[in-house]
């Protein structure tokens, strides 16, 4: 097997410092390139700079949050790019369903673990693209 696989490039979104090394934490000696936003203004500008493979992206955030997020996201890159997992905690759990017709792929529940952080980006980055 050839081992030049590109790593996924992973954008961590989230205004709490905290979170966004937890995650990181979880994630680093994966194949992750990773990098992070504090809010979703920043997440959009780095993806206008460099489409992520995936965003994690909290829901509250000061600036803009992640569902203004998540539909300028869509609007500028399409649907499918990137792939965007919605953090939330289980009191925001009514949000997911506004999350996912807005365009999401999928949505993980604060506090998260490191297998389902895994399994939850493993798997929309495996999913096929919408039609
Ligand atoms: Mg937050």
């Amino acid at each position: 097997m050839p081992t030049t696989t590109k790593p996924t490039y992973c954008l961590l979104t989230d205004d709490s410092p905290t979170v966004r090394k937890v995650a990181r934490r979880f994630l680093q000696g994966s194949d992750y390139e990773l990098d992070d936003a504090g809010n979703g203004q920043i997440a959009l500008e780095k993806c206008a700079i460099r489409m992520p493979d995936v965003v994690l992206l909290d829901w509250n955030m000061p600036v803009m949050n992640g569902i203004e997020f998540l539909r300028a996201a869509r609007e500028q890159f399409g649907r499918d790019h990137p792939k965007i997992v919605v953090c939330t905690t289980e009191s925001g759990v009514d949000y997911i369903r506004e999350a996912m017709a807005s365009g999401a792929d999928d949505y993980i529940i604060k506090p998260f673990d490191a297998p389902t952080l895994h399994a939850k980006l493993s798997g929309v980055l495996a999913a096929p693209a919408s039609v």
